[in-house]
């Protein structure tokens, strides 16, 4: 089976591995992710440069941040953190001509998903989505066995499912009220805020006991939960239900044989009541939440096993 250099671009990291089938067979490179679009395209060069020199890699398959057209070919926009003028990069033409191989470009949460579908633990489901609950949310869908690429390949985008019509919220997208805003770590942070706020100073206990409210952290309510912290529970019960809002939306639309969670805040999903709360809202068959199998490396596998599909 050939070996490919997989590549998860991200708006804090860049990693570089050597793939073959669904292992990684060389250490997995990591550096930050530079501050201009040019230095990012150095580093890449430099990096599949010392993979191809060490593993005779036969293609290239990068994960993005970004929504990526239809061809696999760039970058077309939404690349949250990374700078200004990344989507201007000609990624693919580039690297083509640089090193006279096969190149596909996907998004990292398209590319995750494949990667949990095909080898990971939804291997065989063959209609799954896998979201990613992180600062942000993101998503990949695979219906029929395929990625689902919409109109220019942009789909899949779930974090912005809106939640309510009232804009309470800004969403990093520039709209408002969306899913992401609610349930993902940030969100977390936010409803973590809101309800200290309406508890009175005086009745401030727990894990709010001498607290600044606007340094509450996310990181600060997941600690209260381990001993058993009264408004840790309550504000880890209302992310729940955020939690369940949209997965019912996309269990209502997709039904999905399973939905796969990766990313930080997945580690703090508990399953069973999660999967209660959802049960109460869809009005279809109930589907399998599962964690994801590759994590940190989804995206680079996922982009190698998309290019070997092409090859
Ligand atoms: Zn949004």
């Amino acid at each position: 089976m050939e070996k490919i250099i997989g590549i998860d671009i991200g708006g804090t990291k860049i990693n570089f591995a050597c793939v073959q089938r669904e292992n990684i067979i060389s250490e997995v490179i990591s550096c930050k992710t530079p501050d201009t679009a040019e230095e990012i395209l150095n580093s890449l060069c430099r990096g599949i440069f010392d993979l191809i020199e060490k593993y005779d890699a036969k293609g290239i398959g990068i994960a993005t941040a970004g929504t990526v057209d239809l061809e696999n070919s760039k970058v077309t926009g939404s690349t949250g953190n990374l700078p200004k003028g990344y989507e201007k990069l000609e990624l693919k033409k580039v690297f083509t001509e640089n090193f006279k191989l096969p190149v596909l470009i996907e998004n990292d949460a398209n590319a995750a998903a494949f990667a949990e579908f095909k080898a990971g633990n939804a291997k065989g489901h063959l209609n799954t989505l896998t979201v990613t609950l992180g600062t942000g949310i993101g998503g990949g869908i695979i219906v029929d066995g395929k990625l689902l690429k919409g109109k220019t390949g942009a789909a899949a985008e779930v974090g912005h499912i809106p939640m309510t019509y009232e804009k309470l919220r800004k969403c990093s997208c520039g709209s408002w009220d969306c899913w992401e805003a609610y349930a993902s770590g940030t969100g977390y942070a936010i409803n973590a805020k809101e309800i200290a706020q309406k508890i009175p100073p005086e009745k401030r206990q727990g894990i709010l006991k001498n607290k600044v409210i606007s340094e509450l952290t996310t990181y600060d309510v997941i600690e209260g939960l381990k001993n058993n912290d009264f408004f840790s529970i309550k504000v880890h019960d209302v992310w729940e239900e955020y939690l369940s809002m949209g997965f019912a939306s996309l269990i209502n639309i997709f039904e999905p044989e399973s939905i796969v969670l990766s990313g930080g805040m997945a580690k703090a999903v508990n399953y069973e009541a999660l999967n209660s709360k959802i049960k109460e809202r869809i009005v279809i068959a109930e589907t399998k939440l599962i964690p994801a199998q590759f994590e940190n490396n989804a995206g680079i596998i996922g982009a190698a096993l998309l290019l070997l599909e092409k090859l």
